[in-house]
């Protein structure tokens, strides 16, 4: 196992494993495809959309909204991990039915979390990305019964997990058989209490150099201020990330979850208007369906 500092290797390398997550599996990368949209090639991927889908109208503008500023994938819990219990515990059931009915007139796939090994045949059925939350990293039956399906899982990495624990926790679905993993770094805890959470940027770099799994940023969960969302997106396309989950609400001051740190549309669009120029700069693009036009078609 590498050891504090160490170039050589992966962090999560396993002496007793195969370690399926390194990148010398796969050297070119992993792409997964959900939809028309592919994830972990040169094309940069946003998904996009409420903490938690609350009631028709605002599951319907938040996907309006994402959609019309060019997002890829509709985020929306309807099972949320909430800290306390008598926080908005989502819509479960008929949550999913109102995302996937916005996802289908928006023409966008969905990505929503499951909490729980008895929840993952209600999103097998409505989701086409499965999020593994933060607090659930570790939640070992789960990931192994992750391992079993055949959509792709999000894991996100864990409140206060190293790299390895993430990585390891990412081998526990790739060894269930289950090769369609996306990593999704959404800030730790540290001593800093300015910001929500610590957005660990050179993690994500690191990551993508050393496993081929596409690596996801979430700054809305890593910062907590709308107002680093922006900068962070663009910092994240620049440390090369595959793509980003943000939290988009159309009225932010009345969410029941999350609302703080959300974008609204506006500042939505300004974010995905100002991706492709970083994102060129790092010989990336906002994916689309036809990215390159054909050489002499013109
Ligand atoms: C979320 O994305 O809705 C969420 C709960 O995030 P995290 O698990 O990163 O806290
Ligand atoms: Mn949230």
């Amino acid at each position: 196992m590498g050891g504090r500092g160490t170039d050589q290797g992966v962090q999560g390398a396993s002496k007793t494993g195969p370690n399926r997550a390194r990148r010398e599996v796969r050297p070119e990368g992993t792409r997964i495809t959900v939809g028309r949209v592919e994830i972990g090639g040169p094309g940069f991927v946003v998904m996009a959309g409420p903490c938690a889908v609350e009631d028709a109208e605002q599951t319907e503008q938040s996907a309006a909204a994402v959609a019309a500023a060019g997002a890829h994938v509709l985020r929306g819990g309807a099972f949320k991990p909430r800290t306390s219990p008598y926080a908005f515990q989502g819509l479960g059931e008929p949550g999913l039915h109102l995302l996937a009915e916005a996802g289908r007139r928006h023409g966008l796939p969905l990505i929503s979390e499951v909490m729980d090994t008895a929840q993952i045949p209600l999103l097998m059925e409505y989701s086409d990305i499965l999020q593994v939350g933060a607090r659930n990293m570790q939640n070992f039956s789960l990931l192994r019964a992750l391992g079993k399906v055949r959509k792709p899982v999000l894991v996100k990495r864990g409140l206060a997990a190293t790299i390895e624990e993430w990585l390891l926790a990412a081998e526990y679905v790739l060894d269930g058989g289950n090769e369609q993993v996306l990593l999704c770094e959404r800030g730790i805890r540290t001593f800093e209490t300015a910001m929500r959470n610590t957005l660990d940027l050179a993690a994500v770099t690191y990551v993508k150099q050393r496993s081929h799994l596409p690596v996801i940023v979430d700054p809305s969960h890593a910062t907590g201020h709308p107002g680093l969302v922006v900068p962070m997106s663009l910092a994240a396309a620049a440390a090369g990330a595959d793509g980003l989950l943000v939290e988009v609400h159309p009225w932010p001051e009345r969410a029941l979850c999350d609302g703080a740190q959300a974008l609204t549309p506006e500042r939505f669009q300004d974010l995905m208007n100002r991706l492709p120029a970083v994102l060129g700069a790092v010989d990336r693009f906002l994916w689309k369906d036809s990215p390159v036009p054909a050489v002499g078609t013109r």
